[in-house]
Protein backbone atom coordinates (compact mmCIF):
# COMPACT_ATOMS: atom_id res chain seq x y z
CA UNK A 1 0.00 0.00 0.00
CA UNK A 2 1.60 3.23 -1.00
CA UNK A 3 1.55 6.27 1.92
CA UNK A 4 2.35 9.67 1.26
CA UNK A 5 4.15 11.62 4.45
CA UNK A 6 5.42 14.81 5.41
CA UNK A 7 9.33 14.77 5.48
CA UNK A 8 11.33 13.40 7.60
CA UNK A 9 13.56 15.10 10.12
CA UNK A 10 15.04 14.60 13.38
CA UNK A 11 13.07 15.52 16.76
CA UNK A 12 14.39 17.73 18.54
CA UNK A 13 14.38 16.95 22.32
CA UNK A 14 13.35 19.72 24.65
CA UNK A 15 15.21 20.68 28.38
CA UNK A 16 11.49 21.29 29.64
CA UNK A 17 10.43 17.87 28.90
CA UNK A 18 13.07 16.51 30.32
CA UNK A 19 12.50 18.29 33.17
CA UNK A 20 8.91 17.64 33.30
CA UNK A 21 8.52 14.64 36.32
CA UNK A 22 5.28 13.56 34.83
CA UNK A 23 6.63 12.60 31.57
CA UNK A 24 6.91 8.87 31.14
CA UNK A 25 9.77 8.12 28.98
CA UNK A 26 13.47 9.15 29.67
CA UNK A 27 15.79 9.68 27.10
CA UNK A 28 15.70 10.89 23.88
CA UNK A 29 13.63 8.39 22.60
CA UNK A 30 11.00 10.30 24.19
CA UNK A 31 10.15 12.21 20.81
CA UNK A 32 9.40 10.78 17.41
CA UNK A 33 13.24 10.37 15.59
CA UNK A 34 11.35 10.81 12.17
CA UNK A 35 7.67 11.01 11.37
CA UNK A 36 6.91 7.28 10.38
CA UNK A 37 4.24 4.62 11.66
CA UNK A 38 7.53 3.04 13.45
CA UNK A 39 8.21 5.64 15.34
CA UNK A 40 4.72 6.12 16.54
CA UNK A 41 3.89 2.71 17.20
CA UNK A 42 7.26 2.91 19.52
CA UNK A 43 6.39 5.74 21.05
CA UNK A 44 3.23 4.50 22.15
CA UNK A 45 4.41 1.36 23.47
CA UNK A 46 6.84 3.23 25.76
CA UNK A 47 3.55 5.71 27.10
CA UNK A 48 1.72 5.54 30.37
CA UNK A 49 -1.66 5.03 30.64
CA UNK A 50 -4.43 7.24 29.89
CA UNK A 51 -2.02 9.62 28.03
CA UNK A 52 -3.92 9.23 24.49
CA UNK A 53 -6.41 11.47 23.03
CA UNK A 54 -8.13 10.82 19.71
CA UNK A 55 -10.19 13.33 17.78
CA UNK A 56 -12.34 10.69 15.68
CA UNK A 57 -13.98 12.38 12.65
CA UNK A 58 -16.48 11.28 10.22
CA UNK A 59 -14.30 9.54 7.37
CA UNK A 60 -13.67 6.19 9.85
CA UNK A 61 -17.47 6.05 9.03
CA UNK A 62 -17.75 6.78 5.41
CA UNK A 63 -16.59 2.92 4.19
CA UNK A 64 -19.78 2.28 5.77
CA UNK A 65 -21.77 4.20 3.60
CA UNK A 66 -22.33 7.10 6.58
CA UNK A 67 -21.62 10.62 4.24
CA UNK A 68 -19.78 13.13 6.53
CA UNK A 69 -20.98 16.59 6.36
CA UNK A 70 -18.63 18.83 4.41
CA UNK A 71 -16.61 16.62 1.63
CA UNK A 72 -17.50 18.48 -1.40
CA UNK A 73 -17.54 15.01 -3.57
CA UNK A 74 -20.04 13.13 -0.69
CA UNK A 75 -20.73 14.95 1.66
CA UNK A 76 -24.26 15.46 3.66
CA UNK A 77 -24.32 19.58 3.04
CA UNK A 78 -23.98 19.09 -0.65
CA UNK A 79 -26.64 17.01 -1.06
CA UNK A 80 -30.65 18.03 -1.93
CA UNK A 81 -33.07 16.41 0.64
CA UNK A 82 -36.46 14.89 -0.38
CA UNK A 83 -36.30 17.43 -2.94
CA UNK A 84 -37.83 20.42 -0.84
CA UNK A 85 -34.61 21.28 0.37
CA UNK A 86 -30.65 20.91 1.53
CA UNK A 87 -29.32 19.29 4.01
CA UNK A 88 -27.59 21.95 5.35
CA UNK A 89 -30.99 23.26 6.43
CA UNK A 90 -32.01 20.26 7.91
CA UNK A 91 -28.95 20.78 10.47
CA UNK A 92 -30.09 24.43 10.99
CA UNK A 93 -31.60 25.66 14.14
CA UNK A 94 -34.13 27.98 12.51
CA UNK A 95 -34.93 26.23 9.67
CA UNK A 96 -35.64 23.27 12.06
CA UNK A 97 -38.33 25.46 14.29
CA UNK A 98 -40.00 26.18 11.32
CA UNK A 99 -40.51 23.12 9.76
CA UNK A 100 -39.08 20.12 11.94
CA UNK A 101 -40.06 17.51 9.42
CA UNK A 102 -37.01 16.70 7.56
CA UNK A 103 -34.81 16.58 10.82
CA UNK A 104 -37.58 14.17 11.96
CA UNK A 105 -37.49 11.99 8.56
CA UNK A 106 -33.59 12.00 9.11
CA UNK A 107 -33.26 10.98 12.31
CA UNK A 108 -35.94 8.25 11.53
CA UNK A 109 -33.75 6.96 8.94
CA UNK A 110 -30.43 6.82 10.60
CA UNK A 111 -32.54 4.78 13.35
CA UNK A 112 -33.62 2.51 11.34
CA UNK A 113 -29.75 1.66 10.10
CA UNK A 114 -27.80 -0.97 11.68
CA UNK A 115 -24.07 -0.12 11.44
CA UNK A 116 -20.95 -1.87 12.58
CA UNK A 117 -17.71 -0.13 13.54
CA UNK A 118 -15.32 -0.11 11.45
CA UNK A 119 -11.86 -1.34 12.20
CA UNK A 120 -10.72 2.48 13.15
CA UNK A 121 -13.50 2.60 15.61
CA UNK A 122 -12.60 -0.73 17.62
CA UNK A 123 -8.87 0.81 17.68
CA UNK A 124 -9.71 3.22 19.68
CA UNK A 125 -11.29 0.82 21.80
CA UNK A 126 -8.32 -1.44 21.59
CA UNK A 127 -6.45 1.79 23.22
CA UNK A 128 -8.57 2.05 26.03
CA UNK A 129 -8.78 -1.84 26.35
CA UNK A 130 -4.98 -1.42 26.66
CA UNK A 131 -5.33 1.44 29.12
CA UNK A 132 -3.90 4.23 26.80
CA UNK A 133 -6.72 6.31 25.73
CA UNK A 134 -7.17 9.44 28.02
CA UNK A 135 -10.14 10.46 25.89
CA UNK A 136 -11.93 10.16 22.72
CA UNK A 137 -13.46 13.07 21.22
CA UNK A 138 -15.46 12.34 18.25
CA UNK A 139 -17.02 14.43 15.94
CA UNK A 140 -19.12 11.79 14.66
CA UNK A 141 -22.92 11.60 15.85
CA UNK A 142 -23.46 7.78 14.57
CA UNK A 143 -22.53 6.12 18.25
CA UNK A 144 -20.06 3.87 16.72
CA UNK A 145 -17.42 4.50 18.90
CA UNK A 146 -19.84 3.40 21.79
CA UNK A 147 -21.15 0.21 19.88
CA UNK A 148 -17.23 -0.64 19.56
CA UNK A 149 -16.26 -0.42 23.29
CA UNK A 150 -15.56 2.80 23.64
CA UNK A 151 -16.72 4.30 27.03
CA UNK A 152 -14.03 7.10 27.78
CA UNK A 153 -15.45 9.78 24.79
CA UNK A 154 -16.88 12.92 24.63
CA UNK A 155 -19.65 13.29 21.48
CA UNK A 156 -18.53 17.02 20.10
CA UNK A 157 -21.33 17.25 18.26
CA UNK A 158 -24.09 15.06 20.30
CA UNK A 159 -25.85 12.21 18.84
CA UNK A 160 -28.74 10.84 16.96
CA UNK A 161 -29.36 8.16 19.79
CA UNK A 162 -30.67 10.35 22.09
CA UNK A 163 -33.42 13.60 22.18
CA UNK A 164 -33.34 16.68 24.10
CA UNK A 165 -36.07 19.67 24.44
CA UNK A 166 -34.58 23.18 22.49
CA UNK A 167 -35.74 25.15 25.41
CA UNK A 168 -35.12 23.27 29.26
CA UNK A 169 -33.27 20.61 27.52
CA UNK A 170 -35.19 17.96 29.37
CA UNK A 171 -33.53 14.58 27.67
CA UNK A 172 -35.65 11.66 26.31
CA UNK A 173 -34.83 8.33 25.81
CA UNK A 174 -34.47 6.83 21.78
CA UNK A 175 -36.99 4.23 22.59
CA UNK A 176 -39.58 7.13 23.79
CA UNK A 177 -38.90 9.03 20.83
CA UNK A 178 -38.92 6.39 17.89
CA UNK A 179 -42.55 5.23 18.97
CA UNK A 180 -43.16 9.03 18.11
CA UNK A 181 -41.08 9.55 14.86
CA UNK A 182 -42.26 6.21 13.72
CA UNK A 183 -45.97 7.73 13.65
CA UNK A 184 -44.91 11.15 12.06
CA UNK A 185 -45.66 12.82 15.24
CA UNK A 186 -43.98 16.27 16.32
CA UNK A 187 -42.56 15.83 19.48
CA UNK A 188 -43.33 18.27 21.84
CA UNK A 189 -41.93 18.75 25.69
CA UNK A 190 -44.06 17.14 27.90
CA UNK A 191 -42.36 19.92 30.65
CA UNK A 192 -42.58 23.15 28.66
CA UNK A 193 -44.10 22.50 25.31
CA UNK A 194 -41.30 23.41 23.22
CA UNK A 195 -40.05 21.51 20.55
CA UNK A 196 -37.65 18.37 21.18
CA UNK A 197 -34.80 17.71 18.71
CA UNK A 198 -32.46 14.41 17.95
CA UNK A 199 -29.52 15.53 20.70
CA UNK A 200 -27.08 17.00 17.96
CA UNK A 201 -26.01 20.42 17.70
CA UNK A 202 -27.62 22.35 14.96
CA UNK A 203 -26.12 24.99 12.70
CA UNK A 204 -26.87 28.34 14.76
CA UNK A 205 -26.62 26.64 18.42
CA UNK A 206 -23.51 27.68 20.31
CA UNK A 207 -20.78 24.98 21.61
CA UNK A 208 -20.78 24.70 25.17
CA UNK A 209 -18.22 26.21 26.81
CA UNK A 210 -17.02 23.04 28.59
CA UNK A 211 -16.17 21.23 25.84
CA UNK A 212 -13.22 23.25 25.44
CA UNK A 213 -12.45 23.27 29.33
CA UNK A 214 -12.68 19.65 28.92
CA UNK A 215 -9.99 19.74 26.35
CA UNK A 216 -7.50 22.39 27.55
CA UNK A 217 -7.84 20.02 30.80
CA UNK A 218 -7.29 16.90 29.01
CA UNK A 219 -4.00 18.12 27.00
CA UNK A 220 -2.27 18.82 30.29
CA UNK A 221 -2.29 14.90 30.47
CA UNK A 222 -1.71 14.27 27.14
CA UNK A 223 1.76 12.61 25.45
CA UNK A 224 0.02 11.98 22.09
CA UNK A 225 -2.49 13.38 20.26
CA UNK A 226 -4.31 11.13 17.18
CA UNK A 227 -6.24 13.11 14.62
CA UNK A 228 -8.40 10.17 12.95
CA UNK A 229 -10.45 10.52 10.14
CA UNK A 230 -10.89 14.36 10.46
CA UNK A 231 -9.88 16.79 8.27
CA UNK A 232 -10.35 19.18 10.89
CA UNK A 233 -12.14 21.63 9.02
CA UNK A 234 -15.19 22.46 11.55
CA UNK A 235 -15.41 24.01 15.18
CA UNK A 236 -14.34 23.26 17.62
CA UNK A 237 -11.76 21.27 16.45
CA UNK A 238 -10.52 24.20 14.76
CA UNK A 239 -10.46 26.53 18.06
CA UNK A 240 -8.74 23.90 20.61
CA UNK A 241 -5.97 22.83 18.30
CA UNK A 242 -5.55 26.39 18.02
CA UNK A 243 -2.66 27.04 21.12
CA UNK A 244 -2.78 23.50 22.31
CA UNK A 245 0.57 22.55 23.99
CA UNK A 246 2.64 21.38 20.51
CA UNK A 247 5.80 19.70 22.58
CA UNK A 248 4.30 16.39 22.43
CA UNK A 249 3.78 14.06 19.26
CA UNK A 250 0.92 14.60 16.99
CA UNK A 251 0.01 11.97 14.37
CA UNK A 252 -3.20 12.76 11.85
CA UNK A 253 -4.47 9.69 9.85
CA UNK A 254 -6.88 10.33 7.18
CA UNK A 255 -7.40 9.20 3.76
CA UNK A 256 -7.62 12.79 2.05
CA UNK A 257 -5.67 15.65 2.99
CA UNK A 258 -6.65 18.01 5.98
CA UNK A 259 -8.65 20.97 5.58
CA UNK A 260 -5.62 23.53 6.51
CA UNK A 261 -2.91 22.77 8.81
CA UNK A 262 -1.31 26.11 9.28
CA UNK A 263 -4.52 27.13 10.79
CA UNK A 264 -4.11 24.74 13.56
CA UNK A 265 -1.01 24.86 14.00
CA UNK A 266 -0.57 21.27 13.08
CA UNK A 267 3.16 22.02 11.13
CA UNK A 268 3.27 18.49 10.08
CA UNK A 269 7.29 19.24 11.06
CA UNK A 270 10.10 17.55 12.88
CA UNK A 271 10.24 20.41 15.11
CA UNK A 272 6.46 19.49 16.33
CA UNK A 273 6.84 16.45 16.04
CA UNK A 274 3.86 15.94 13.48
CA UNK A 275 3.52 13.18 11.42
CA UNK A 276 0.79 13.07 8.89
CA UNK A 277 -0.09 9.55 7.19
CA UNK A 278 -2.45 9.53 4.00
CA UNK A 279 -4.13 6.12 2.72
CA UNK A 280 -6.47 3.91 3.94
CA UNK A 281 -7.64 4.58 7.85
CA UNK A 282 -8.52 0.89 8.28
CA UNK A 283 -5.44 0.09 7.15
CA UNK A 284 -3.47 2.50 8.76
CA UNK A 285 -4.30 1.51 11.64
CA UNK A 286 -3.48 -2.60 11.11
CA UNK A 287 -0.51 -1.39 10.65
CA UNK A 288 -0.09 0.05 13.94
CA UNK A 289 -1.40 -2.67 15.76
CA UNK A 290 0.93 -4.76 13.92
CA UNK A 291 3.93 -2.45 14.42
CA UNK A 292 3.31 -2.64 18.05
CA UNK A 293 3.13 -6.35 18.22
CA UNK A 294 -0.38 -6.63 19.56
CA UNK A 295 -1.81 -8.95 16.70
CA UNK A 296 -2.86 -11.84 19.28
CA UNK A 297 -3.95 -9.29 22.29
CA UNK A 298 -6.01 -8.16 19.49
CA UNK A 299 -7.24 -11.54 17.95
CA UNK A 300 -8.50 -12.14 21.93
CA UNK A 301 -9.89 -8.54 22.08
CA UNK A 302 -12.21 -9.29 18.87
CA UNK A 303 -13.44 -12.19 19.93
CA UNK A 304 -14.92 -10.12 22.91
CA UNK A 305 -15.83 -7.46 20.81
CA UNK A 306 -17.60 -10.22 18.29
CA UNK A 307 -15.94 -8.24 15.56
CA UNK A 308 -16.23 -10.15 12.29
CA UNK A 309 -12.98 -12.27 11.67
CA UNK A 310 -11.91 -9.87 8.80
CA UNK A 311 -11.57 -6.80 10.95
CA UNK A 312 -9.08 -7.53 12.96
CA UNK A 313 -6.60 -9.34 10.41
CA UNK A 314 -3.52 -7.39 10.27
CA UNK A 315 -2.11 -8.55 7.54
CA UNK A 316 -2.01 -5.87 4.90
ZN1 LIG B 1 -38.87 21.50 27.61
Amino acid sequence: MAFSKCKSGTAIVEETRLSDPQHSIKGPAELLREPTLEEVASYIKEIKPLKIVVISGGRISTPLGIPDLRSPDVGFYHAPFDGECYCCDVLDREYFIKNPAPLYQLTSFILEQTYRPTFSHYFISFLEHKKLLLKNYTQNMDDLEKIAGVTRYTQVYGSFYSFVCIKCKKEYSVEWAQKRLFMKKIMMCTNCASLIKPNILLNGEEFPLDIHEEFEEDMKNCKLLIVLGSTLSTEPSATILRGIDVKFPRVFINDVEPYDFSDYHFYCDHEHNDVMWLGDIDSTCKKLVKLMGWCQELHEFAEDKLMEPGECETNI
